[in-house]
Order: C-alpha cells, then sequence, then structure tokens
C-alpha cells in the first residue's frame, strides 16, 4: 500500500477526488470518505498530500517503500 488514508482524518471534503490527476480517488458511498480507488494509476506528483486540508494522506514513493 503506497497511499494511505487515515479514516479518521478525512471529512469527505472530496478535494483529492477534484484534484488528483490520475483520477485514483473515489467517496465511499457508505462512509462518505475517501478512498484510493485507482492506487495503481497514481503516478506520485504528491498533490494530494499536499492539498488535504485534514492531512489525512499519506503518500509513500515507491524506491521508498520496504
Ligand atoms: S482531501 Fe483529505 S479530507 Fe478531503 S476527502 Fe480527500 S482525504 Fe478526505
Ligand atoms: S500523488 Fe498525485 S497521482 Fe498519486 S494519488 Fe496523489 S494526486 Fe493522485
Amino acid at each position: 500500500m503506497q497511499i494511505r488514508i487515515y479514516p479518521e482524518r478525512c471529512n469527505g471534503c472530496g478535494e483529492c477526488v477534484e484534484i488528483c490527476p490520475c483520477d485514483v480517488f473515489r467517496l465511499d458511498s457508505g462512509t462518505g470518505r475517501a478512498e484510493a480507488k485507482y492506487e495503481v494509476d497514481c503516478w506520485y506528483c504528491g498533490a494530494c498530500e499536499m492539498d488535504c486540508p485534514t492531512r489525512a494522506i499519506e503518500v509513500k514513493l515507491p524506491y521508498l517503500v520496504a
């Protein structure tokens, strides 16, 4: 898992859904929170991590993941 979302911090604002150039995120219809549904499409630009207002997203670069 290279994109981590801390559910307790996510307020469901949808900013990550809007900003991701690779269309990785969806809001879960049950919880209302973000999920990295298409994580495989991520190109690690870091925009979601920087723009999430509650710092709920952590992106790990693949070459730094153990
Ligand atoms: S930008 Fe952050 S708070 Fe907003 S939906 Fe995405 S993960 Fe949740
Ligand atoms: S790092 Fe960039 S491409 Fe990857 S999920 Fe975040 S906004 Fe999308």
